[in-house]
């Protein structure tokens, strides 16, 4: 991915952004092509045993998701501008004094924390010097 699970890594530069964004619309055409076809194949995998280990571990989190929203760490740099409430994509933030409180049913998709304009939003210590990544499809709903 290009940098959306930043608790794992930070956003890849722009131009290898650039060539994934490219290889998945050649991947995506060729598969309209192949479903037009209506042509029969087998489903890739690629590393299926480290995919296998990592979504096992992945899945195993997945029931804490809604109160995982404790570990996000709210930085001095907060402007209050609250683009966070507004970009969240269930509603689990809520201005409170010109500040984001977390309502603990968060799905982790981490929008809050990549999208603020400060960068003022940390999860623990695992986003620390991260960069950031914005993807150009969201970034318009959430100006
Ligand atoms: S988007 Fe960032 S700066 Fe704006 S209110 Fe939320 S945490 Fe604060
Ligand atoms: S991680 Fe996603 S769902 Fe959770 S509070 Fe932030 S924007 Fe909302």
């Amino acid at each position: 991915m290009p940098g959306s699970y930043i608790l794992m890594y930070g956003a890849r530069s722009k131009e290898e952004q650039q060539k994934m964004f490219e290889a998945e619309s050649k991947k995506v055409t060729e598969i309209v092509e192949q479903v037009k076809e209506k042509r029969e194949l087998l489903i890739e995998k690629k590393y299926p045993l480290l995919t296998k280990i990592m979504f096992n571990k992945f899945y195993k989190e997945v029931p804490s998701f809604p109160t995982n929203d404790k570990n996000f760490i709210l930085k001095d740099n907060c402007s209050g501008c609250g683009l966070c409430e507004k970009g969240c994509p269930v509603q689990n933030i809520k201005m409170v004094d010109a500040r984001p409180v977390w309502q603990h049913h968060c799905e982790m998709c981490l929008g809050c924390l990549q999208y603020c304009p400060k960068q003022a939003i940390e999860y623990g210590d695992k986003s620390v010097g991260r960069e950031r990544y914005y993807n150009p499809n969201v970034k318009r709903v959430l100006e």
